[in-house]
């Protein structure tokens, strides 16, 4: 490739609000072989809402809520702002929080008015050693809808089930599919439960779904899919996705993301729209066919 043609296609992608940090991405994204793409704010809005809460025999919702709420507006996770939205919406005063702790990938904790409060995955109620099986249907009902179950134990009792639900981006459908026209294989690493990942993939028609990855693991999966099936393609935007930005062969920020995550990557995408990720490539491809 010639500088000349390389600065000329540099400069189209900018146009198209696809800033280059590097030139070698613009030559080497033509032989991606797999886009791998994190889902929450990537695939998705990255704003989730509640949409359900249970709970078990001799709880209160109202209580429940009130607790989980307390806890979470000490997280800055995107599920903790949707419970805290929640409880907010329904003119909850959240008491005092004492004791908070985040366990990455996995849950939150902390004590309320004098109460042990733990919200999480199953895998974090798991390694509490609470037994989440009264709401196995329902947990089964809800992944299948899309959205993300989560456990409440209260001084070590199974309390509630809560579902929070992350809407898919409205571009994000065209954009896989013009992925899949260009020959590329689609793949989603999430830290989000198994059957969650699995719905929203099967609606989107995503080819292989790596879930429950904790937030260190996500490079791991990148060097695998790397072994598998050739050059990888990363898409994210979270402060997770900075290690597997730069294990890519070609990694791509959302630039409505994290700046570490910008920081990390070889090309910046000015907005959400995953639609400049196959424009992207198509670039590559056109800049590198002209210099032959
Ligand atoms: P992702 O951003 O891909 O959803 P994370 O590693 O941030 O992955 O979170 C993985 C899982 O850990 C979530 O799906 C949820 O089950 C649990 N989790 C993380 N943070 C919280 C929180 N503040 N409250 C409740 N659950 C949480
Ligand atoms: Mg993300």
């Amino acid at each position: 490739a010639t500088p000349t043609s390389i600065m000329v296609g540099i400069g189209r992608g900018a146009e198209m609000g696809i800033l280059f940090r590097k030139g070698e991405a613009l030559q080497l994204l033509k032989d991606a072989r797999v886009v791998a793409v994190d889902k929450t704010g990537t695939l998705t809005e990255g704003r989730p809402a509640l949409t359900d809460l249970e709970v078990a025999p001799g709880f209160d919702r109202n209580q429940v809520l009130t607790q989980v709420a307390a806890v979470e507006s000490r997280s800055e996770h995107p599920i903790a702002r949707a419970i805290v939205e929640a409880a907010a919406q329904e003119g909850i005063t959240l008491p005092a929080v004492t004791e908070f702790e985040s366990v990455t990938g996995k849950g939150v904790c902390a004590t309320v008015e004098g109460i042990s409060v733990k919200v999480g995955s199953d895998r974090y109620m798991r390694e509490l050693g609470i037994d989440v099986t009264g709401f196995a249907k329902t947990a089964e009902r809800l992944g299948n809808e899309g959205k993300t179950p989560l456990y409440t134990a209260v001084d070590g009792q199974l309390a509630s089930i809560v579902a929070v639900a992350d809407p898919i981006k409205s571009s994000t459908p065209a954009a896989i599919s013009a992925l899949h026209q260009l020959g590329l294989k689609v793949a989603m690493i999430t830290g989000d439960n198994a059957r969650t990942a699995q719905a929203i993939a099967r609606q989107l028609g995503i080819d292989d779904v790596v879930a429950e990855v904790l937030p260190e693991g996500k490079v791991e999966v990148v060097r695998r899919l790397k072994a598998t099936y050739g050059r990888v393609a990363f898409i994210g935007d979270g402060i997770n996705d900075a290690p597997a930005l730069a294990e890519a062969d070609v990694g791509l920020a959302i630039g409505t993301g994290t700046d570490i995550a910008m920081e990390s990557a070889d090309v910046v995408l000015m907005s959400g729209n995953l639609q400049a990720v196959p424009n992207a490539i198509a670039l590559s491809k056109a800049t590198i066919t002209n210099i032959r």
